[in-house]
């Protein structure tokens, strides 16, 4: 995912492998992994039942059997081969277990102060890092991650676990020659959901309501980034409808996966958009025709999510019309709001002006120019090169301004244009090849039926609950 293509969720944190906008994991070995990660989780409760290790550690515990188990595919099911018997019915020919000694790493912490704190020395450490092909990964920890100890009768070290993440385990094993490493990689389990939301004062309150994760309201900002502007289009009464992955480990959840479709009915007109991977393994968003949802500009150019309902339902007017001698947009927002470039560009002014205040000019090409006026702070300096949704400023007061807001200025061949009305004339967003059509259609059948039937629910919920209101006038 390129940093142009991640507009508003620049400010928030996820973590990087999640896969948002990113390639979907793939579906059918993703079952087969799945099965891996049942058949495992079987092997720790084994474990657990038999091994006296101390219940706080079981979650460094999952791995232990695995490294000793192979699993094969044959005619579609999934079968377990296991070289060493595993406890149950052959543990009485294998020596128990010794118990796992875990350390949590800290901050400022070094392997060598890990090794000692669980009781072994800087040779240990030596021997581990220097004897196996991982051995240097262990040399990069984190805090937080957990690292864990196995020895032998006599107090010699035999294992070394480092847990580097839910996902990702490396086990170090001694054996005659020194130690060997064994990386560990577990897929999360992915669970399809569904929720649908009706807009009363926002689409932020009505994602909220409806359940959705704030990395997934701005996920579902970003999508619709370039059809709708969310600060000034929604009206109480629209509705959303979105199709995602939650991703489970162990039978929890983990965290959210991403969305693979989504609906936003928009004042009776309704945007679909689904997630597609082509044939060069690009991962976008098309709407049914198959045509991107990323467009040159964004609606608006500022963190909607920032903007209380307050703030919006002041904007439900259609201020644009009413100010038009400005020639521009106004979005009342709090001071600080992010302000996002509209599109990717270069910086053609940055400054101060009484009347402007702080101000940022950004050309995008030979035609387009975007104004942002009355910044409280200015984030990027004339010439540079700025990409979609990079936070250029902030909202603020500054200049001839009564409150803080952002005022926006849309260009084309210097004359001031609407930018809520231009955007039809602008460059077309890119459209999927028409070989790739029969693999997309194939592809969102089943996505673009869910959203149809939550779509209709939505409705068929709004046309009761207002006959119950006439009702009762
Ligand atoms: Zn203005």
């Amino acid at each position: 995912m390129s940093a142009a293509n991640r507009p508003r969720g620049a400010t928030f944190t996820r973590q990087d492998d999640t896969p948002g906008l990113g390639p979907p994991l793939p579906r059918k070995p993703l079952l087969a992994a799945v099965a891996i990660i049942a058949t495992v989780t079987v092997t720790i409760a084994m474990l657990a039942n038999f091994s006296n290790t101390d219940p706080g550690e079981q979650n460094a515990e999952f791995t232990t059997e695995a490294a000793d188990t192979e699993f094969a595919r044959e005619n579609g099911t999934i079968t377990e081969k296991t070289s060493t018997p595993l406890n149950g019915a052959g543990a009485e020919q294998t020596a128990p277990e010794q118990p796992w000694i875990s350390r949590v790493v800290k901050r400022g912490d070094t392997l060598s102060l890990v090794f000692n704190r669980a009781g072994f020395n800087d040779r240990d450490v030596y021997d581990v890092i220097g004897q196996s092909d991982d051995g240097k990964s262990l040399e990069r920890i984190f805090p937080g991650q957990t690292i864990a100890f196995q020895a032998n009768q006599s107090g010699e070290l035999t294992a070394v676990r480092h847990v580097k993440s839910p996902l990702e385990t490396t086990t170090f094993r001694r054996d005659d020659t020194g130690f060997e490493s064994l990386i560990e990689n577990r897929l999360p389990e992915v669970r399809e959901a569904w929720t649908t939301g009706i807009i009363s004062s926002s689409l932020f309150l009505a994602g909220q309501e409806a359940g959705m994760s704030q990395n997934m309201i701005m996920e579902m900002a970003n999508i619709f980034g370039g059809v709708i502007d969310f600060v000034l289009d929604p009206r109480t009464g629209d509705t959303i409808q979105v199709v995602y992955e939650d991703l489970y480990l162990d039978g929890a959840k983990f965290r959210d996966g991403g969305i693979i479709a989504a609906s936003f009915t928009n004042q009776g007109e309704t945007f679909n958009a689904f997630r597609f991977t082509d044939g060069n393994g690009d991962t976008n968003y098309y709407n049914e025709e198959g045509v991107s949802m990323r467009k040159a500009f964004l609606m608006a150019p500022v963190d909607f999510t920032r903007i209380s309902s307050n703030f919006n339902l002041r904007r439900l007017h259609p201020i644009y019309k009413t100010t038009r001698p400005h020639r521009g947009t106004d979005y009342a927002a709090p001071t600080g709001t992010p302000v996002f470039s509209a599109g990717d560009g270069r910086v053609s002014r940055a400054g101060y002006s009484r009347a402007n205040g702080n101000y940022i000019f950004v050309k995008h090409g030979e035609q387009y120019i975007t104004k942002y006026l009355h910044l409280n702070k200015r984030k990027v300096k004339a010439g540079q090169r700025v990409s979609q949704g990079q936070i250029i400023g902030s909202v603020g007061s500054t200049g001839a301004a009564t409150g803080p807001h952002l005022h926006y200025e849309f260009l084309v061949n210097g004359v001031h244009r609407n930018p809520r009305t231009i955007h039809k004339k602008l460059p077309k967003a890119k459209s999927l090849p028409g070989a790739e059509m029969a693999n997309f259609r194939q592809t969102i059948n089943k996505a673009s039926s869910q959203l149809a039937v939550l779509r209709s629910n939505n409705h068929l919920a709004m046309r009761s609950s207002s006959k119950t209101n006439s009702a009762l006038n």
